[in-house]
């Protein structure tokens, strides 16, 4: 069975390059549903706390949320960090504290002081669901990702990889050697 969580991600972008309106930035409010595959967590009764895909997920996608997104090589990406510079605001500001872990992956990296992602690709639907399903991989058993944005929409599904041990009181995956990171439940 699965179960699935959504995020809202407010954003700005363009197309470097297309040749239509979206080459013009812009903003979006994007919707991005993971669903994560397993048995069922007979202690809880779920597959897998929603709040706790949510989180694990926010954590790092946050850096999306009043982001500017931009390709590695838009020529707008010099101009708007000379600009931040000029305010001071380029490594951070005192009311920008929804900030998420800083990453790098071969598709993206974050720059949270300056609320920018740089990625390797064009960001559309499809580049974001490459992104998100890198950046999460390893910590969520993904069996599938949809990410809507303005008219544009796309979805992706995974082989959902090996059971994770859970613990029957959180329904949260355990650690290494067998301990709830949230209650201390050992196996
Ligand atoms: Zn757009
Ligand atoms: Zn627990």
């Amino acid at each position: 069975m699965r179960s699935f969580t959504t995020l809202d991600l407010q954003y700005a972008h363009r197309f470097y390059g297309f040749n239509g309106e979206a080459q013009y930035l812009h903003g979006h409010t994007g919707i991005l549903t993971i669903e994560v595959e397993d048995s069922v967590n007979m202690g809880v009764n779920m597959v897998f706390p929603c709040n706790e895909i949510n989180k694990t997920a926010w954590d790092v996608l946050k850096n999306f949320d009043h982001a500017l997104v931009l390709r590695e090589d838009d020529p707008l990406l010099p101009a708007i960090l000379a600009v931040y510079e000029e305010q001071g605001i380029k490594d951070g500001s005192p009311t920008n504290t929804m900030k998420g872990e800083a990453f790098k992956t071969d598709l993206a990296t974050a720059y949270p002081d300056s609320r920018l992602v740089v990625t390797k690709e064009t960001m559309t639907v499809e580049g974001m669901i490459k992104i998100v399903y890198d950046l999460l991989k390893d910590k969520l058993n993904i069996a599938k990702i949809t990410f809507t944005s303005g008219v544009n929409a796309a979805s992706e599904e995974y082989e959902p990889g090996n059971e994770k041990a859970r613990c029957p009181l959180c329904g949260i995956a355990l650690d290494e050697d067998g301990t709830c990171p949230k209650c201390g439940y050992k196996a």
